[in-house]
């Protein structure tokens, strides 16, 4: 159903007027390019009203007003979701938390951050290592999304496999409820075992049962030196060997990332003069990351890393130290994304995880799938989480829509559930993503998730058709 009308009722509009300055209120019809999508939907969806909210009580204002007209609202972060969860789907009104800017604190005795739902997470990461303080959640979007996108989504980044998730780090939440109450839903303490977990709640919920306004992470010792192993790999077996080789052996690196030939084809094309020297460029590639304080102990682990992989490398294996040269290891990686879209093609990113055990069986099963279905797909992403990024490449946006592409989507997301794992290991559900959950989760569970989703919001105004 879409609740988005031609003619917005003036009524609303004055309602809104006494509770926002009206110049963080402007009409939708003239802003769907920039906020009525995300970085998932491939058209504009329309909308009424974009709404700039500067404190928690303007949103919770906002909030009872929008219930009393039954508007929907779709809280939007910095607009980066990939599983379409801050696209208007019901139209309505669009809540962009971007003026809810500020880092209230960091507090290096306690070692916690506060902040204002929308601010930009790589501001925050440079603002708290400034501090010799780490944040270690920098999903690759952190340029452009912000710590309530990244908590709603409990996103991931490329050293998940030692640090793990947003979830991990959020200690205390405040929220907007549905019916415009506020309320905070932990403690800014390292323990708590104060009532339900109403924190982890809203970790990941999508923007469906509330607004998250301000968040307070826990904060680490930033590690003083990180270093990168690069080694080339003939074919999948020996590439997933090499990551289940270095899982099992009790070394602990940040971060464990696979990219299959397919992909590093592909990039090495798109980069042509820019490829790193000392790769091939044609051979599945495996990126390992080490950090810590003392410099010797991450070369005694560098090298167990590599007697651990050396009988199933193809080639040499590559180190990085210094920020340029570890930028250059990482530079196939980070490039995929560019080489996916040359030539106006446009890809659809499935981020199912699998035990790490299953990541073989997996990627075989994926090939299959690519060669059945004739379309291509890359396999790529952070192994030692199970978590690839499974890139289904076509020509254009409605070819994603075509029935061979539809068809080879629902068979990964079968195999990779058969195989235990999950839809997504970082992007959320979202409304792309929606379709697969009884795939994994049993009616009992969608049940309780619906009627939680009712109690919290009975009019479903909020994020409507997302998730549940
Ligand atoms: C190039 C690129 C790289 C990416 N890399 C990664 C990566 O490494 N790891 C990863 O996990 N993801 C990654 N993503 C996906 C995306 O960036 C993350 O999901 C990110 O956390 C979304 O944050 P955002 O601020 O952009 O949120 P948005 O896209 O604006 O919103 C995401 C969801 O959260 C809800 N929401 C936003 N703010 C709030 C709030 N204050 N309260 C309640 N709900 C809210 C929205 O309604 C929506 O459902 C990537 C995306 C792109 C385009």
């Amino acid at each position: 159903m879409n609740f988005s009308s031609d003619t917005p009722s003036p009524d609303f509009l004055s309602a809104l007027h006494a509770v926002c300055n009206p110049k963080n209120i402007e009409l939708g019809s003239v802003l769907n390019e920039s906020y009525g999508r995300d970085e998932a939907t491939k058209r504009n969806y329309t909308f009424d009203y974009l709404v700039k909210p500067v404190s928690a009580l303007e949103i919770a204002e906002i909030v009872k007003i929008c219930n009393h007209y039954n508007i929907p609202i779709t809280p939007r972060g910095g607009g980066s979701s990939v599983s379409g969860g801050a696209s208007p789907v019901n139209g309505g009104l669009v809540l962009s938390t971007e003026n809810l800017n500020k880092i209230i604190e960091i507090n290096t005795l306690d070692k916690i951050v506060v902040v204002e739902c929308g601010v930009v997470t790589e501001h925050l990461c440079k603002k708290v290592e400034e501090k010799n303080l780490y944040f270690p959640i920098r999903p690759s979007s952190a340029a452009i999304s912000f710590v309530g996108g990244n908590v709603a989504h409990n996103s991931g980044s490329i050293n998940s496999l030692k640090y793990g998730s947003a979830k991990d780090y959020v200690l205390n939440l405040e929220v907007v409820l549905p019916n415009g109450e506020i309320i905070w839903t932990g403690a800014n303490t390292s323990k708590n075992s104060s009532g339900l977990n109403l924190t982890q709640l809203f970790v990941g919920s999508e923007g469906i049962l509330g607004i998250i306004t301000k968040v307070v992470l826990k904060l680490i010792p930033k590690p003083k030196y990180e270093y990168t192993l690069a080694a080339e790999f003939g074919d999948l077996k020996a590439l997933c060997h090499a990551v289940l080789s270095i899982t099992e052996s009790g070394i602990s690196p940040s971060a464990i990332e696979i990219i299959d030939e397919f992909a590093v084809n592909l990039t090495a094309d798109f980069l042509a003069a820019k490829m790193p020297v000392g790769l091939s460029g044609n051979k599945a590639l495996l990126l390992v990351n080490f950090d810590g304080n003392s410099p010797a102990l991450l070369d005694e682990v560098l090298e167990n890393c590599y007697e651990l992989i050396k009988d199933l490398m193809s080639g040499d294996v590559l180190i990085g130290k210094t920020p340029t040269q570890k930028e250059e290891l990482w530079k196939i990686r980070m490039n995929i994304g560019g080489a996916l879209m040359q030539g106006s093609k446009v890809y659809r990113d499935v981020d199912i995880a699998v035990p790490v055990s299953k990541l073989l069986a997996f990627m075989e099963s994926v090939k299959s799938i690519s060669e059945h279905q004739r379309v291509n797909i890359a396999c790529f992403g952070h192994a030692g989480n199970g978590n690839l990024h499974t890139m289904i490449s076509v020509d254009k946006s409605s070819d994603l829509e075509a029935k061979y592409v539809i068809e080879a989507i629902d068979q990964i997301y079968k195999i990779g559930i058969e195989m235990g794992g999950t839809i997504s290991g970082e992007h959320g559900i979202g409304m792309l993503q929606k379709k697969y959950m009884p795939l994994q989760y049993s009616e009992s569970y969608l049940n309780l998730s619906k009627a939680i989703k009712k109690v919290l919001d009975p009019k479903n105004l909020i994020n409507p058709g997302k998730i549940v």
